[in-house]
């Protein structure tokens, strides 16, 4: 399985998954086949997502965690207990609705489901507290990326010492929105203000997730890939102008026990 690996920090495995890698066939997969649509709820068949879910925790080294994306900006914290209730359940389902999940346990993944929201992996290495974000338009705007920031520095994390991790997303190019739409995302994240390139009104939603991570004074680093114009990615947008379904990608963070 390829993957596009991030590094966080010592003691810290991250990576983006691609649209390949797994069992799913189209239209959950690339033109290539095996497609690994790590989502439930996009009528792919459950057991091909639970092998592919599988396949990522193996290369993770960890189980991983996901939550119910409810675009919003609640966060779950994963702490011992939390963990216990979540690994109880077999197989593992939902860690719950919300659309942060922050971690300061050691050999617990933590996963985000995007196809073309920006999924965001936060680690403090020092601290030995991670995180992941679903930084969608309704999240973006709602502040989902500050109240992660927020959990992790109330389990210790320090600003200054969290590392991020901004993944493949739909770029300002290429996500035309009505007028009004950036108006009022734009209004709660000026940066996210854009133009496509038919010369409609657009929003860069990872632009931002980085303005919003610059503002808390954390280091990130930005996976310049878009889902909509890249074929080993799975994208929401390109699948619905085809007519068609699509899977869903994932970011992965854990803290190496
Ligand atoms: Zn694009």
């Amino acid at each position: 399985m390829r993957v596009h690996p991030v590094d966080l920090g010592e003691g810290v495995r991250a990576f983006f998954t691609l649209s390949s890698g797994g069992v799913s066939p189209a239209p959950w997969a690339p033109e290539t086949g095996g497609g690994l649509n790590l989502g439930l709820n996009v009528a792919d068949d459950e057991a091909r997502v639970r092998e592919n879910r599988a396949r990522v925790s193996e290369r993770l080294g960890a189980p991983v965690a996901f939550a119910n994306q409810v675009h919003g900006d609640a966060v779950l914290v994963l702490g011992a207990a939390e963990r216990a209730a979540w690994a109880a359940t077999e197989p593992p389902g939902s860690a719950g609705d919300a659309d942060a999940l922050v971690t300061d346990q050691a050999g617990l993944g933590l996963g985000v489901l995007v196809a073309d929201c920006v999924p965001v992996l936060l680690a403090d290495p020092v601290a030995g507290v991670v995180g992941v974000v679903h930084a969608g338009r309704k999240g973006l705007a709602a502040g989902v990326v500050h109240r992660a920031l927020d959990a992790m520095t109330a389990r210790g994390a320090e600003l200054s010492r969290v590392r991020a991790a901004v993944g493949p997303a739909v770029c300002g190019r290429c996500y035309e929105v009505p007028e009004a739409m950036r108006a009022e995302v734009a209004a709660a994240v000026p940066e996210s203000w854009a133009t496509t390139d038919a010369g409609t009104p657009g929003l860069d939603l990872p632009a931002g997730v980085l303005a919003q991570l610059a503002a808390r004074g954390v280091e990130a680093v930005h996976v310049e890939r878009c889902t909509r114009t890249d074929g080993e990615l799975f994208s929401h947008r390109r699948a619905t102008e085809a007519g068609t379904t699509t899977g869903r990608q994932a970011g992965v963070v854990t803290l190496l026990s």
